[in-house]
């Protein structure tokens, strides 16, 4: 959807001691041109990015998100955004927000070609409708990511475990899964070891543990599966990252993909063989993941 809400950051240094970055804000007409055409976001997918969940005007884990920018920014040698400057633009995103579920972007680029600084803004728009896919669930297939588990240790350069703006691949993704019949991919690696979605986490029950790739095989940590394996811990379950092979995926009691906006969609099928869907569960999943999270 598009954003009925945007602000432009100017950076601050990550010394910056002042308690009111509101000087270092420019609210911006969100349906207007606002970039250079020398922006190496749009050029080169050159930067670093969030979606953060909110509901009912509450932004979702914050901290987390703002964890995860700071991390995607130092594996892109990017300068590290100055979180309390990046929590009042958040701030004031969320206050642009009404009832209901919407989404909150930021945006961290490297800036306009031979330019001084980078860019960097937030933006705010209504959620997607997500009820039937939490509801009904998504089929899946699973996609060779042409990478081997170790590749992210063995070649950095790939940014594996950063959120870069470079999602065309994963895009690409999502449209071969449509082509083939299903609502969604898991990438896989080319050993055969479950990655991730091009948007999402996958989360597997394995009889009482819940179990999901481990982050070290070049995936993105997820924020919304790490707190609902906090809430999990709390009910007393079993959690665990795992390498998981792609047979453990096809014969898992339950599978969910996770993430920020969409929250716990159940796996129905996995390469068009049905996988069991735990409702209730579900259900309460996402009523936790739907109330307020810091
Ligand atoms: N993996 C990828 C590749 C993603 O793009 C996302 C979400 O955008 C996730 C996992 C899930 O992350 P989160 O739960 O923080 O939204």
């Amino acid at each position: 959807m598009a954003a009925h809400f945007a602000l432009l950051i100017d950076p601050a240094a990550s010394d910056d001691a002042r308690d009111d970055f509101a000087a270092t804000f420019t609210v911006l007409d969100p349906s207007a041109p606002a970039l250079s055409i020398s922006e190496l976001s749009t050029q080169r997918g050159d930067g670093v990015f969030e979606s953060i969940g909110v509901v009912h005007a509450h932004p979702q884990e914050v901290g987390a998100h703002l964890e995860r920018l700071a991390h995607s920014a130092l594996l892109c040698d990017l300068p590290a955004p100055h979180l309390e400057q990046w929590r009042q633009a958040v701030a004031r995103a969320a206050a642009a927000c009404g009832a209901g579920e919407s989404v909150i972007k930021l945006i961290l680029s490297r800036g306009v070609e031979h330019g001084p600084a980078p860019t960097a803004w937030v933006t705010a728009a209504v959620a997607a409708d997500n009820s039937v896919a939490r509801a009904h669930g998504v089929r899946v297939v699973t996609l060779d990511r042409g990478i081997d588990a170790g590749a992210a240790d063995r070649a950095p350069w790939l940014l594996l475990g950063a959120k870069t703006l470079s999602y065309a691949v994963n895009m690409a993704a999502l449209r071969e899964a449509h082509r083939r019949g299903a609502d969604d991919a898991v990438f896989v690696s080319s050993d055969g070891v479950v990655l991730e979605a091009p948007t999402a986490s996958v989360v597997l029950r394995l009889g009482d543990r819940f179990v999901t790739p481990a982050v070290a095989s070049g995936i993105l940590h997820g924020t919304t599966q790490i707190s609902l394996f906090e809430h999990l811990a709390v009910q007393g379950h079993r959690t665990a990252y795992e390498t998981v092979p792609v047979r453990t995926l096809q014969q898992a009691d339950a599978a969910w993909l996770l993430s920020s906006v969409r929250l716990a969609a159940p796996i129905t099928a996995v390469d068009g063989v049905a996988l069991p869907v735990d409702r209730e569960l579900t259900a309460s999943v996402n009523d936790y993941l739907l109330s307020p999270r810091d």
